[in-house]
Parts: structure tokens; C-alpha cells; sequence
């Protein structure tokens, strides 16, 4: 599986997590999925209700409305972002456990190093993860 992730959409990512820091910041991404490559659209930044520097879980009903939004602008949900304020961009044990949907893809953007900011995006089936290949164009 390959993702693309449009430069000005990766900030998007960056400014949520700076948002809510030391907070983990939370949300949908949705595009299109063709002959194997995932085109990011849009990012749909989301409440994370267990305003945790460690956790997140998104707030069901703005999820609704983000899944609802990109049925309006014709496009599909692909995966969910979160960011880890303090450990690398890589699935936590948690992470791993909670992710029940194999056909997502799940991007975490570390901001552990504060000017460098690190995101990857990975596929994650049976508590295994796996890198996902990520162009930032
Ligand atoms: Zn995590």
C-alpha cells in the first residue's frame, strides 16, 4: 500500500499536534484508494476526549460528521492520524491492540524531537504493524 500525503495536509497534521500538546491530537483522513495507492484529501481534525498525553479516542459524534462530510465531497474514509507528543512515530502496544480495521491506514506523527517532527503511516493486522510506503509531495 502506498499514501500519499500532500505537503500542506502534513501541516495540517503538525499544527493539530502543537495544538493540543503535551495532548495526543486525534482524526480522520479521507481520499481516494486506486490501484493500490491512497490519495490523502482532506484531514479532519478531531476532539480527543480522553485529553491525554498518551491516549485517544475520537469523539463519535464528530466522527459521524467528518464521515458524513467526505460522503458529501465524494470521497472515503482511509485511516485515522493521531500524534505521540513524547515516543517515536510507531504503533503503541495500545495502538496496535485498538486497531481493529486492517484495511486503515494509521498515521502517527511524533513530536518528541520538538523542530523535527517525524510522521509515518502504517498497517496494522493481528497486533502486527507494518510500515506503510509515504510520499509527502
Ligand atoms: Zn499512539
Amino acid at each position: 500500500m502506498k499514501v500519499r500525503l500532500p505537503e500542506k495536509l502534513l501541516e495540517k497534521i503538525i499544527e493539530a499536534g502543537r495544538r493540543v500538546f503535551p495532548e495526543e491530537a486525534c482524526g480522520l483522513i479521507g481520499g481516494t484508494d486506486k490501484n493500490g495507492v491512497r490519495e490523502i484529501k482532506e484531514i479532519f481534525v478531531l476532539e480527543n476526549i480522553d485529553h491525554s498525553n498518551e491516549h485517544f479516542s475520537m469523539n463519535p459524534k464528530d466522527q459521524l460528521n467528518a464521515v458524513k462530510e467526505m460522503r458529501k465531497k465524494g470521497i472515503i474514509p482511509l485511516g485515522n492520524f493521531h500524534s505521540h507528543p513524547e515516543s517515536p512515530s510507531r504503533p503503541s502496544e495500545e495502538d496496535k491492540r485498538l486497531a481493529y480495521d486492517k484495511n486503515a491506514s494509521y498515521m502517527i506523527l511524533s513530536l518528541m524531537e520538538k523542530d523535527n517532527p517525524v510522521i509515518n503511516s502504517f498497517h496494522i493486522e493481528n497486533n502486527n504493524s507494518e510500515k506503510e510506503e509515504l510520499e509527502i509531495f
